[in-house]
């Protein structure tokens, strides 16, 4: 047995005995571990876990999901972000029922042809409900096997994806795919933590070559980080004093079909000059982050006349505003607006 297969068993025994009791670890099922994954995407496992039992509740099986309506998906989503994930879902449901007689592949290979899977979480399906001996490499995986393995390259490489997924591969006792794609990633987020790895508590310290050398800190190995693009926008919370005006975004594009506040685009196409306007005030700013880049945005409450909504607008009273999916970005300014409204101006 070389060093790597008895750190492997070592860590699948680790995790069988300490692992957390997440609700999508009751079953081995496809469906459940796919929404999973795509909704730790970017996001915190202790967010996650309400989202989760959601929206099992709602959407218990591949074809109650693929017969969904979207707004109703997306207003599920409400809060977890990057709703592009919400929509390969859905799109990845409609797939596997109309083309796959709702039945998923077992291999990683054809669990790629769905859309919105990827790699990764073809790699994590396949191995935790079919055990194929196949890697699942998330940014956990990466920063373990770099410190176990000692390997400087950059983790940010698509080389150093395949390699951190062979050191993975070579851990992988037989039979137990299931622990193990998961023990990699628990060790990543509970011991070996980016900034302050535990590793006094570590089940596989024995075999870390990072600990032997004291170089824990130093992998792994993080490529230069393009600066995030910071950009400006205006957000107008119009108001004819009981209600508030959103508008639908396009049919194509991001996000698309989902409400927000009129913004940039429409002052700049004299959307404003539309309306009779009895007074604007600076309101809320709001700093949203996404991963490339940064709205800075500044809130108007803007008082108007009453008058009908304009084209792929709708005036929204408080329960409307509530039961509408926004984006994540738009959320302080919907509370902004809801106290408004509920206050009477
Ligand atoms: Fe990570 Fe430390 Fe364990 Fe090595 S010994 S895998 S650096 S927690």
């Amino acid at each position: 047995m070389t060093d790597l297969q008895r750190a492997g068993a070592a860590l699948c025994d680790w995790f069988d005995e300490n692992m957390r009791p997440l609700p999508w670890r009751k079953n081995r099922e496809p469906y459940p571990i796919w929404v999973s994954e795509v909704m730790l995407q970017q996001t915190r496992v202790e967010t996650v876990i309400g989202y989760f039992e959601r929206f099992m509740v709602r959407f218990p099986t591949v074809q109650s999901l693929a017969a969904a309506r979207r707004d109703e998906v997306f207003k599920l989503w409400e809060g977890l972000g990057y709703y592009r994930r919400a929509e390969y879902l859905l799109k990845g449901a409609q797939y596997v029922v109309a083309q796959l007689g709702g039945v998923f592949p077992r291999s990683a290979r054809e669990l790629e042809r769905i859309p919105g899977i990827g790699a990764y979480t073809a790699g994590a399906i396949a191995s935790m409900a079919f055990g194929e001996r196949v890697a699942a490499v998330d940014g956990n995986v990466l920063r373990v096997t770099a410190r176990l393995a000692a390997y400087h390259d950059p983790v940010d490489l698509p080389g150093t994806r395949a390699k951190a997924g062979e050191i993975s591969l070579a851990m992988m006792p037989e039979g137990r795919a299931w622990s193990h794609t998961q023990a990699m990633m628990e060790l990543g987020a509970c011991i070996c933590l980016p900034k302050h790895p535990r590793c006094n508590l570590c089940p596989v310290q024995d075999a870390c070559r990072a600990f032997d050398m004291g170089l824990e800190q130093t992998l792994p190995v993080k490529g230069a980080r393009k600066k995030q693009l910071e950009v400006q926008r205006d957000v107008y919370m119009i108001t004819d004093g009981r209600r508030i005006l959103l508008r639908r975004r396009p049919d194509e594009g991001l996000l698309r079909g989902m409400w927000e506040f009129p913004g940039e685009e429409e002052a700049e196409r004299g959307f404003l000059a539309g309306f009779t306007v009895r007074r604007r005030e600076r309101a809320v700013s709001v700093r949203h982050v996404f991963t490339h880049r940064i709205w800075q945005m500044q809130g108007w409450w803007v008082e108007v006349e009453p008058c009908d909504a304009p084209e792929g607008c709708c005036w929204a009273d408080e329960g409307k505003l509530a039961a509408l999916a926004l984006p994540t970005a738009m959320a302080a300014f919907r509370t902004f607006a809801a106290a408004r409204l509920g206050g009477g101006n």
